[in-house]
């Protein structure tokens, strides 16, 4: 499959991977918005919120979670930070492989991201 982000769980592409296990991937994205910007995705390739199934759940929570893991680890959580999901082309989804973006380390409020 010519998926972008299939590529770089499978190591074909590089990234700048700062956490994996079985089932998620989290990546720095490469066009950063926020002094923190991480990209945690499913290993399974699922295109879009829109396409996740019932049996997504569980997966669809550990984003989240993860997310939650980076950011303590990252020391923003006590800040505070935006989760960012982009859903089909309508919600601006470029890349067709669920994505949740952690980005943080600045006042997002002000900036209006
Ligand atoms: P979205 O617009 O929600 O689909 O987000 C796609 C994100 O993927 C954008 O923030 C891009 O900067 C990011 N991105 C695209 N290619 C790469 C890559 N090779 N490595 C890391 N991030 C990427």
């Amino acid at each position: 499959m010519d998926c972008l982000f299939c590529k770089i769980i499978k190591k074909e592409i590089p990234a700048e991977i700062i956490f994996e296990n079985k089932d998620v991937i989290a990546f720095n994205d490469i066009n950063p918005i926020a002094p923190v910007h991480v990209l945690v995705i499913p290993k399974k390739h699922i295109a879009s919120v829109a396409s996740a199934a019932q049996e997504d759940t569980l997966l669809m929570g550990e984003l989240i979670m993860t997310a939650k893991k980076i950011a303590d680890d990252l020391k923003i959580s006590e800040k505070g930070y935006k989760l960012l999901i982009r859903v089909g082309k309508g919600g601006g989804q470029e890349v067709k492989h669920i994505h949740l973006h952690l980005l943080g380390g600045v006042k997002l409020s002000e900036n209006n991201l």
